[in-house]
């Protein structure tokens, strides 16, 4: 799974790298508001200080629950007052950590929150699949493109079961915000495109003129293994 840690700190960003990356997570940090918003969506968990350089994490916060209530977010922050703490957890922060802490508590957190990560495990289909230009591997959450391997996030793994699970038929985004992120019918979000867009990247020989994942007006996407749109 993918971390991406949003802290302008650099020798706290990079004690908390190097212990995730020992728990076999891969990890990036970024120490700026708008590099958090920018990449966290390629990522499962966000871990996120408050007091950043330009838009702070609060923002951060509030732009990421317009597009996505349930991405997965843990905030840092230095400022211990309760009005800050009921701030982060109204904007929907999933937890909400105050400096100092201790590294085992910040891993037992992350661990936490990534265990509690809901997403469709569909059909249990195993090994490599090949969709378009790129190679799926199912088991080592894997994706490679013209011999570049990098891996997918949980999500992502998660969007393209669901396809493979239902291919030539029309899926609307509710159908893909119910059974891939888990939300109650009715939650109008623009989430599945951001992750449509990524993935037709790695799929789609011409990204502009998809054929495996095509667009149907009104309704949503259509899967095609085969590639004939
Ligand atoms: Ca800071």
């Amino acid at each position: 799974m993918r971390v991406l840690i949003a802290e302008d700190e650099i020798n706290l960003a990079q004690g908390l790298c190097f212990n995730l990356e020992q728990e076999g997570l891969e990890v990036h940090s970024v120490i700026s508001g708008e590099e958090a918003l920018a990449q966290y969506a390629a990522y499962d968990l966000l871990v996120l200080d408050i007091g950043l350089p330009g838009i702070d994490g609060f923002e951060v916060l509030r732009r990421i629950r317009e597009h996505d209530e349930r991405f997965p977010v843990i905030v840092l922050t230095a400022r211990a007052a309760e009005d800050d703490r009921v701030a982060g957890l109204a904007l929907g922060a999933d937890d909400y950590i105050t400096k100092p802490f201790s590294l085992k508590e910040f891993l037992l957190r992350v661990r936490g929150k990534l265990r509690q990560v809901g997403w469709y495990t569909g059909s249990g289909r195993h090994g490599p699949v090949k969709v378009g230009a790129a190679l799926f591997d199912l088991d080592r959450q894997t994706v490679t493109r013209e011999g570049r391997e990098e891996r997918t996030t949980v999500r992502e793994q998660a969007l393209v079961q669901y396809f493979l699970d239902h291919p030539n038929q029309a899926l609307s985004r509710d159908d893909l915000l119910r059974e891939v992120w888990g939300y109650t019918a009715g939650t109008a979000s623009r989430t599945p495109d951001t992750f449509v867009a990524r993935l037709r990247k790695l799929v789609e020989v011409d990204p502009a003129n998809p054929r495996h994942i095509v667009s149907v007006r009104g309704k949503g996407y259509l899967f095609s293994p085969d590639g004939t749109g």
